[in-house]
């Protein structure tokens, strides 16, 4: 029987240049970068869409201009091809069926649910730099939205009511009790 024997790769050939590492102590003059908000499936798209590229084409990737939609992150990567360069755009979130990015869906949900005031959102956020959904944007999600958080509510008030009623019924019967104690 045939023993398998694995290859292993020369060194030559891949550790031409020392790999890069994944602790990045930011200078000063960079605190200002771009920061965004982004999701599993688009951050691991990303790696897969560069280590294709790295064995296709020998030239580096490099994002281009970032622009920032809502708390997303869109941008094209370039590579330094002269003739034929490779290009993907790439937003660093994934779309809903409804077009919209599932990041700024997940943030409009926290908004509401959270009862965050609108002017404090519109502090906090571009405070922060991730970022910031326009007031148009947050206004359709409410109202596309509206009639289901009107329902949540409902029922959870419903359920809370309920729940305050039986303490009452709970709390009447131990001073019941307690009062035929002191008067009995
Ligand atoms: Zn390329």
């Amino acid at each position: 029987m045939k023993r398998m024997i694995p290859v292993t790769p020369s060194k030559k050939e891949f550790q031409e240049e020392p790999c890069p590492s994944t602790y990045i102590r930011s200078k000063k003059v960079d605190t200002n970068q771009h920061i965004f908000l982004t999701a599993e499936d688009s951050f691991k798209r990303l790696i897969s869409v560069v280590d294709w590229h790295a064995r296709c084409c020998k030239e580096k990737l490099k994002p281009t201009k970032m622009l920032k939609k809502g708390h997303v992150c869109k941008t094209s990567l370039k590579c330094n091809d002269k003739e034929t360069p490779h290009v993907f755009s790439w937003s660093s979130s994934p779309y809903l069926p409804t077009k919209d990015y599932l990041v700024n869906s997940r943030v409009n949900h926290g908004i509401t649910c959270s009862g965050i005031l609108p002017a404090v959102y519109k502090r906090f956020a571009p405070g922060s730099g991730i970022g910031v959904i326009s007031d148009e944007n947050r206004t359709s999600f409410f109202k596309v939205h509206s009639q289901y958080i009107q329902e949540e509510y409902k029922y959870s008030t419903d359920i809370a009511l309920l729940q305050e009623i039986a303490s009452y019924e709970e709390l009447d019967s131990k001073i019941d009790i307690m009062s035929d104690a002191r008067h009995g």
